[in-house]
C-alpha cells in the first residue's frame, strides 16, 4: 500500500526527539503560548527572513486574523483565485469581505497576474495570492499592482513552507504571509496550527492581541478578538520538525525529478518550475484527460491518489451567492477536471515511484 502522504514513516525517524520535546512541555505544564511558542515563532521568522511571526490556531485563522489586522471587513473586496483550497475564500468571507476571483495561469496554476487590474474596484483592499502545491506565485507583478493601487498583499503560503521566489521565502514577501501546520503540510504539526509572518510591528502587535480575545493585557480588551493560539505542544513538535524542513523539501524535489523523468513522453502534463523559484512540491500534481481511469487502476494496485481540487470555489454551493457562473474561470474549471495528485512525501522511495509510474505507463499505453 502506498499512501498519498505517509506520516508514519516520518514519525518513526524522529520519534525520540519528538517525545523529548513533548515531555519538556508536559512536565513544565506550560500549555498555552509561553516559551515554547515564542521560541518557535522566533525560529520560523528567522528561517523565513521576516521580523515577526505570530502563532495562531490554524492556517484559516492566520488568513482571517491578517485581514482583521488590516481592518478589512464589511464592504471590502479581496482579490484571490477560485482554484485553491476553500479556506482561502472562507477567511475572506468570515472577515466580512467579498472574495473577487481572477483565473489562474494554465502553466503555473497560480494567479494570472495579467487579470488582476481589471478585477480592481474602489472597494478592493487586498490581493491574496496562493502558492499552490508549493509553487511560488508570481509575486513581483502582484506587488507592483498592489503598490500602484494602495492594496495590501496577503500571501496564502499554506502549501509553501520553505519555497523561494527570487531568493526570498514565500510568506515573507507580501504585507503578511500565512501558513498552516495541518499535519500533512510540508511543515506539519500533530494537530492543527498556523502562523502569520510580517515585517510590520503594528500589524504583528495587533494579531498578537486578536489571537487572545483582543486583549491588550489580561482582562483589558481593545479589539473584539478571537481565541486562536498556536498550542505549546504543537510548537514543541514544530521546533523539532523545522530542523528537517530543508532536507525534506530537497527529498520532495528529488521525487518530483524522478516522477517527471519517468512520466515524460506520456500524454500527461507534469509540473515545471517557474524561473528563479525554488518549489517545495507540497503535492505532485499531473494533468490528464483520463483521470478517473488512472485513479481506478492505481487504486486496484493499492496506490492512493487524490484530486486537489475537483470543484473550484466559484462553483461551490456555499459560494453560489457570489453570483459567478460556469465558464467564468475556464482555466480553473479545466484544471478541476484534469488534475491528479500522486503520492508525495519525503520518504517516498525511488522504487515506489518507479512502481507507480509503470502502472500509469501501462494503463495509458494499453488502451
Ligand atoms: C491547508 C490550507 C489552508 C487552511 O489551513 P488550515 O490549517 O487547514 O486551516 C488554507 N489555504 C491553503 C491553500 C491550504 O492548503
Amino acid at each position: 500500500m502506498i499512501e498519498l502522504v505517509d506520516l508514519k514513516r516520518q514519525y518513526a525517524l524522529i520519534r525520540t526527539e519528538l517525545h523529548e520535546a513533548m515531555e519538556r512541555v508536559m512536565s513544565s505544564a506550560g500549555f498555552i503560548l509561553g516559551e515554547e511558542v515564542e521560541k518557535f515563532e522566533e525560529e520560523f521568522a528567522c528561517f523565513c527572513g521576516v521580523k515577526h511571526a505570530v502563532g495562531v490556531a490554524t492556517g484559516t485563522d492566520a488568513l482571517l486574523l491578517s485581514l482583521k489586522a488590516l481592518g478589512i471587513g464589511e464592504g471590502d473586496e479581496v482579490i484571490t483565485v477560485p482554484f485553491t483550497f476553500v479556506a482561502t475564500a472562507l477567511a475572506i468571507h468570515h472577515a466580512g469581505a467579498r472574495p473577487v476571483f481572477v483565473d489562474v495561469d494554465a502553466e503555473t496554476r497560480n494567479m494570472d497576474v495579467a487579470q488582476i487590474e481589471s478585477a480592481i474596484t474602489p472597494r478592493t483592499r487586498a490581493i491574496m495570492p496562493v502558492h499552490l502545491y508549493g509553487v511560488p506565485a508570481d509575486m513581483e507583478p502582484i506587488l507592483k499592482i498592489a503598490e500602484k493601487y494602495g492594496l495590501a498583499v496577503i500571501e496564502d503560503a499554506c502549501q509553501a513552507h520553505g519555497a523561494l521566489y527570487r531568493g526570498k521565502r514565500c510568506g515573507g514577501i507580501g504585507t503578511l504571509g500565512c501558513f498552516s501546520f495541518y499535519p500533512s503540510k510540508n511543515l506539519g504539526a500533530y494537530g492543527d496550527g498556523g502562523i502569520v509572518l510580517t515585517d510590520d510591528d503594528e500589524l504583528a502587535g495587533k494579531i498578537k492581541m486578536l489571537r487572545v480575545y483582543g486583549a491588550e493585557r489580561r482582562d483589558y480588551c481593545i479589539y473584539r478578538g478571537y481565541n486562536s493560539r498556536l498550542d505549546a505542544l504543537q510548537a514543541s513538535i514544530l521546533r523539532v520538525k523545522l530542523r528537517y524542513l530543508e532536507e525534506w523539501n530537497r527529498k520532495r524535489r528529488e521525487a518530483v525529478q524522478r516522477y517527471n523523468c519517468l512520466l515524460r513522453e506520456l500524454p500527461l502534463k507534469t509540473p515545471s518550475e517557474p524561473n528563479d523559484t525554488y518549489c517545495v512540491y507540497h503535492l505532485y500534481v499531473v494533468e490528464t484527460e483520463r483521470r478517473e481511469e488512472l485513479r481506478e487502476k492505481l487504486k486496484q494496485r493499492d496506490i492512493a491518489t487524490a484530486v486537489h481540487y475537483p470543484c473550484p470555489i466559484h462553483s461551490q454551493k456555499s459560494f453560489r451567492d457570489l453570483g459567478y457562473h460556469e465558464g467564468d474561470f475556464p482555466v480553473s474549471e479545466r484544471l478541476s477536471r484534469t488534475v491528479l495528485s500522486l503520492p508525495m512525501f519525503p520518504e517516498l522511495t525511488e522504487s515506489e515511484i518507479e512502481h507507480i509510474c509503470s502502472i500509469i505507463r501501462k494503463t495509458i499505453q494499453e488502451t
